[in-house]
């Protein structure tokens, strides 16, 4: 059986992943992403009403016309988490496909959220719910079947694809981290990847996040995250002035944190902010082990009149967990910053950003801009306190160890990005060219 693997985008950044795999006349899409910091650098675009040609132009949306270079019918469409860089394009792309959706729970009602938004097209692709460890069978051939390995990384429901063909396992391998001791859901499931490195015909190819590639040793567990943030928060108790936290909204573990210690310092935890309250909401809705009874106040009226209530009744009372730990110009806490809504930050109150600036020259400029308006208002700042979603060095050549690919491709980062995963992926007997598959997006790797 023929097997082509096209690396349609996120090949040349962290951001827009999409990659095809055909085996023989049937072929699946693994993700359809959508590189935010394209968009934001514009003041003000709404990508919902804008055409897919505008958006590939930009550069916010993987260029997919090389999908017409591939001989075969589009069986799937498969997301593997729903950070937008894997889920953002579905509503601008998945319509010129004739295929279902398959995704996690949780992943998949992002994906829903996301087409109800769409203001351009229509897309009526079927959504399939498929959870973690489970396969189903793909296109008619009978041979080829889509399984879902359980892997750990900075929000609920992630899995890892593997495409199960005559010629051996493809494993699409973004986004993870190797954790075993998650604050929600179950540990990355070791035993299956090893498994599938040892059964059949072993494992064809092997796509990877190179996100961390460069980074030594391993990435911590996020129950590492949790034990920090608890330090930092109980060390607080006795404080009665504003406590603000900031995390990622899609952050689930985190969020689900954040509310506990709130409680256990006697604070009442408000989730403020319109992702905040999507994010926090779907988890709440599909049945995650989060707390169920938390307030989230979406809208900036409604935010704003929780400002006023908190003021009301005591700052000493809540903790408010608000958008804004990029120093996004338009998120609650820059606008807090900017002294725009009625929560009044005094001298010695406390801001704890659990979270770490992406580093890249917009974010960090906003960073520190955000920072520096609530340090003019007297707060604190409590920074840092995160561990990443993706593997390090130690964690890829675990990986390399489990699944014993035949062919690996890196992916997830640009070409200096990669370097680190070409030096361990050499050390560890491949070669550039032969079997280790460094690329751009736009090409087709043939491999059998
Ligand atoms: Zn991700």
């Amino acid at each position: 059986m023929e097997i082509e693997i096209a690396t349609i985008g996120g090949y040349e950044e962290v951001g827009r992943q999409m990659t095809a795999v055909r085996a023989g006349d049937d072929i699946v899409i693994f993700d359809m992403g959508l590189n935010l910091s394209k968009v934001l650098i514009h003041d003000n675009i709404r990508t919902e009403g804008m055409h897919s040609l505008d958006l590939i132009d930009m550069g916010a949306i993987p260029d997919d016309r090389i999908m017409s270079d591939l001989e075969g019918d589009v069986q799937a469409i498969v997301p593997t988490h729903g950070h937008l860089d894997h889920i953002g394009a579905i509503s601008k792309l998945a319509h010129r496909y004739d295929a279902p959706i398959i995704a996690s729970p949780f992943t998949l009602e992002l994906v829903k959220g996301e087409l109800e938004e769409e203001g351009k097209f229509d897309a009526d692709n079927e959504l399939i719910a498929m959870d973690p460890g489970e396969t189903t069978s793909i296109g008619d051939s009978g041979v080829l079947d889509l399984e879902f390995v359980n892997v750990t990384h900075s929000i609920v429901d992630a899995i890892n694809p593997v495409l199960h063909t005559p010629e051996g396992a493809v494993v699409y391998g973004l986004d993870k981290r190797m954790d075993h001791t998650p604050v929600i859901g179950d540990p990355i499931d070791m035993e299956r990847f090893r498994e599938i490195g040892r059964e059949g015909e072993g494992v064809l190819a092997y796509i990877e996040d190179c996100t961390n590639a460069n980074k030594k040793g391993r990435t911590p567990s996020e129950s590492v995250a949790r034990e920090h943030l608890r330090d930092v928060l109980y060390s607080m108790e006795d404080y009665d002035g504003g406590i603000v936290a900031t995390t990622f909204s899609s952050h689930i573990a985190r969020v689900k944190s954040l509310i506990e210690f709130a409680r256990d310092i006697g604070r009442q935890p408000i989730l403020l902010g319109r992702s905040m309250e999507t994010y926090s909401g779907t988890a709440k809705q599909i049945g995650i082990d989060f707390p169920s009874d938390v307030e989230m106040v979406g809208y900036r009226q409604s935010i704003e009149q929780t400002f006023e209530r908190i003021m009301n009744e005591g700052k000493e009372n809540f903790l408010p967990v608000v958008t804004g730990h990029q120093g996004e110009p338009r998120a609650t806490l820059t606008r807090m910053g900017r002294g725009e809504t009625p929560y009044e930050l005094e001298d010695g109150d406390k801001v704890v950003f659990s979270a770490r600036v992406i580093p890249e020259p917009t974010n960090e400029g906003q960073r520190y801009q955000a920072e520096k308006l609530l340090r003019m208002q007297g707060a604190r700042i409590y920074d840092d306190i995160h561990v990443s979603g993706h593997l390090c060095q130690e964690g890829h050549y675990e990986m390399l160890d489990e699944l014993q690919p035949e062919h690996v491709i890196p992916a997830h980062q640009n070409m200096s990005g990669f370097s680190g995963y070409v030096d361990l992926a050499s050390n560890q007997g491949y070669k550039l060219g032969r079997d280790l598959h460094v690329t751009s997006n736009g090409n087709i790797i043939d491999l059998v």
